[in-house]
């Protein structure tokens, strides 16, 4: 990776995993790819926009966010309405065709495409609409992004806490948890999830008006799993009117202080407000601590503050912003890249990875592009009502890292790759076992309970009355 590219990554990342994304160039929200009807459209898919191989637009919507995922599906079919994804998948029943969902095509896995089966892209449905009679609630359109959603929900003082990418679609994040800036203070997207559509394994359209354990599954076990969700609720919450942002660094970190920080930043992280988040962002051997808080008035945030300004080399205090610029600040990159990032375990505190942290340390310091980042949850997410009410598993931990890796030329790969299997070794080898849906890694051996914990087994009811054939399979999707 040139050193160009591979600052501009470095920066973005720096700025915290869950502040990368992918919106237009520009900072405007990015436009779905005009989709035109191509005249080898098959019979049977009268009336769908569906891509095979060697139609023209065909490779236009193949491809994911990650370059590193080259599938080739028999039938791409691009649908603008629930019935239009029951048409598309009674097709596949009809033929014996896999089925995998796609919406911003965000997953770190390929699991949203396939070789020689079907793809259901809802990137076109993307509408907003305000449900009367319930104050600020919205029906959302599956395939709509982030950028789109803050778009039409900040204007009228509302939220629905998400991610801060702003090309990762809001089903995606929804139906694996969802967590970002807003998450301490409002929960999880899944915790604002009140209903969805759904076109089962049958091609029936179901909602969860009648099926309130598909509404469970849903929030936090619905990635691809039971079929393909067509709509989304949610109630809204009051946005916060701005958002500040301060940041800490430390450079040339050997792997002792990197540990004595990492340690220091869990215990005084434990005690911000609930109106913050923050992120610990070892690259290389620089680290950069984000504190983020909406109102930035607690004296808890800034007890926080001096402290970390004690701990770290320099640090950037943040003025207020307002929230839509803030938020689009952390927007992103928007062209595929190469990439592997994972999981790298939720924790209760340092003391859970104490033993194997300087190992993981020194190994992110030794690859270039490789990047470990821990991020904070707890607050509203650890409330056990939302516990119950979800099949998101994880919330007594107020610690979620991922282990990031990004390359620019295809034979950089192997040993990166290498390098990052060795680091998540230490961690499972020291005992981390508990990993988040939507940061999957294929090398999971019990990827079921690390994603799901004991949720599992529900998970696997609500599949085998939804989609008991199982229509929707990948390498770790629920199995009936
Ligand atoms: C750059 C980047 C930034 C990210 N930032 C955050 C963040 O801030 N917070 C966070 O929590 N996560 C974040 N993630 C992870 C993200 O939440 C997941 O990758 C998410 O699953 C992506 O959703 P998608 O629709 O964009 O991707 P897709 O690849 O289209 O879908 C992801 C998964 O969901 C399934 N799926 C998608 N749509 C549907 C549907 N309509 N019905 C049923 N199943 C469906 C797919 O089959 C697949 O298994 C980020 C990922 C990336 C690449």
């Amino acid at each position: 990776m040139d050193r160009r590219s591979f600052l501009r990554i470095s920066l973005i990342a720096s700025l915290g995993y869950v502040l990368m994304g992918c919106s237009g160039r520009d900072g405007n929200p990015p436009t779905a790819p005009a989709a035109k009807p191509d005249p080898a459209v098959p019979e049977s898919l009268d009336g769908l926009l569906a891509f095979r191989k060697g139609d023209s637009h065909y490779d236009e919507h193949r491809g994911g966010f990650n370059l590193r995922f080259q599938k080739h599906p028999a039938v791409i079919v691009l649908c603008r309405s629930t019935e239009e994804v029951a048409t598309a998948v009674r097709y596949a029943l009809q033929e014996g065709l896999p089925v995998s969902v796609k919406s911003g095509g965000h997953c770190f896995e390929g699991f949203s495409s396939n070789d020689g089966g079907m793809v259901v892209d809802v990137s076109l449905m993307n509408t907003v609409d305000w449900l009367p009679g319930s104050e600020g609630a919205v029906r959302i359109g599956p395939g709509l992004t982030l950028t789109g959603m803050y778009d039409q929900l900040l204007p009228r003082g509302r939220i629905v806490p998400a991610g801060s990418c702003g090309s990762v679609a809001i089903s995606g994040l929804t139906l694996g948890g969802g967590y970002g800036l807003f998450s301490r203070q409002m929960g999880l997207a899944c915790d604002s999830l009140t209903a969805v559509t759904l076109v089962d394994g049958s091609g029936k359209i179901c909602t969860t008006d009648d099926d309130p354990e598909l509404l469970w599954a849903c929030r936090g076990g619905g990635n691809g799993n039971f079929g393909v969700v067509t709509s989304l609720s949610f109630k809204t919450h009051a946005a916060p009117k701005g958002l500040f942002s301060h940041r800490f660094k430390a450079y040339k970190l050997d792997s002792a202080r990197a540990a004595r920080l990492l340690r220091g930043w869990c215990e005084l992280a434990t005690d911000l407000p609930r109106t913050s988040f923050s992120a610990f962002v070892l690259n290389g051997t620089t680290l950069t601590i984000l504190v983020t808080d909406t109102e930035n008035t607690d004296a808890g945030l800034a007890s926080v503050l001096a402290e970390l300004g004690k701990l770290t080399d320099k640090g950037i205090p943040g003025s207020r912003q307002e929230l839509a610029p803030a938020l689009r600040r952390y927007y992103g990159i928007d062209h595929p890249i190469l990439f592997k990032n994972a999981s790298a375990g939720f924790y209760s505190g340092y003391a859970d990875i104490s033993d194997v942290f300087p190992s993981v340390a020194q190994t992110v310091a030794e690859n270039r592009g490789m990047i470990f980042q821990v991020n904070t949850l707890g607050g509203a997410v650890a409330d056990p009502q939302l516990e119950r009410a979800s099949a998101f598993p994880h919330r007594s931990f107020p610690f979620l890292a991922e282990l990031q890796t990004y390359y620019d030329k295809p034979e950089q790969g192997p040993g990166l790759l290498e390098s990052f299997r060795k680091v998540q070794g230490l961690l499972r080898d020291g005992g981390v076992t508990r990993h988040y849906r939507n940061y999957p890694d294929l090398d999971f051996e019990n990827w079921a309970e690390a994603y799901y914990s004991l949720n599992y087994k529900r998970l696997q009811r609500v599949k085998a009355a939804r989609d008991p054939r199982g229509l929707f399979s990948y390498a770790q999707g629920v199995r009936p």
